[in-house]
């Protein structure tokens, strides 16, 4: 563990950072701005680690459509099946999501223009990642290869599931020869513009053409079970105002 991880204070609890407050952030312009043909070049594979279904679309939708675009091998690893978003809900029991939410990311993944990738779903618990974060890095590193570029959610994203997949992921590069990229999604909610807990030095943004951005969005209205309330529990909706709108921003960031 770094120090960050034992200092940074991560707590996914209220409305979090705004949208607005990111967006004003002058630091931007301070952060280089790198290309898909840079993050994943010709030849190489991306390798796409999601926690639930729907991080692949918030974290990177608009790479997966430039990735298409210029022919990347991609391969989408499905780390659960998300089934534990809906604590006691009658609406939406376990194997409801369990049936449901890969369902959600497939037509999403279409919306986005793009063939049926290579999908691996490994159906470990949802919630319960971190204590299988050795077997996981284990599963992951028989199947990666040298020159992989591994794609998953920052190993301080604030979520027990995103952070064990980041330190899955490091582990399983360092043992196979891959390339670690990180992706924040639930760091936007807990940080703040210019936070010093967030690896700024580390960070690129990649821009999105307006009409790649715009598949992103609807794409992501696809996860109708993360993004409608749920009337059986009186729960809001998961993934709604500023957690949406934080990640339909004109760029994505990777850390390198
Ligand atoms: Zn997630």
């Amino acid at each position: 563990m770094c120090t960050a991880a034992a200092t940074c204070e991560r707590r996914i609890e209220g409305g979090g950072t705004t949208s607005l407050a990111w967006q004003g952030w002058p630091g931007w312009a301070g952060l280089p701005t790198i290309g898909a043909d840079e993050l994943v070049p010709p030849g190489a594979r991306a390798v796409i680690v999601a926690p639930h279904p729907d991080d692949e679309i918030l974290a990177c939708g608009g790479l997966l459509q430039l990735l298409a675009a210029q022919g990347s091998d991609l391969l989408l690893v499905a780390v659960t099946d998300g089934d534990a978003s809906h604590a006691g809900s009658p609406l939406w029991p376990q194997e409801r999501l369990r049936r449901v939410r890969p369902q959600e990311s497939a037509q999403a993944l279409e919306t986005l223009g793009l063939a049926p990738p290579a999908w691996l779903r490994l159906r470990l618990p949802d919630g319960g990642v971190a204590g299988m974060a050795p077997h996981l890095a284990t599963l992951l590193a028989e199947r990666l290869q040298p020159g992989d570029r591994v794609f998953t959610t920052w190993r301080l994203d604030g979520h027990p599931d995103h952070e064990a997949c980041g330190w899955a992921c490091a582990s399983a590069c360092s043992a196979s020869g891959a390339t670690l990229v990180e992706m924040p999604v639930w760091g936007w909610h807990w940080a703040v513009p210019g936070d010093m807990c967030v690896p700024w030095h580390r960070a690129r943004r990649l821009p999105l053409p307006a009409s790649v951005l715009q598949r992103k969005r609807a794409a992501l209205h696809c996860f109708a079970s993360q993004m409608q309330g749920d009337p059986s529990t009186g729960q809001p909706p998961i993934v709604a105002g500023d957690a949406l709108q934080r990640l339909l921003h004109a760029w994505e960031v990777y850390f390198l």
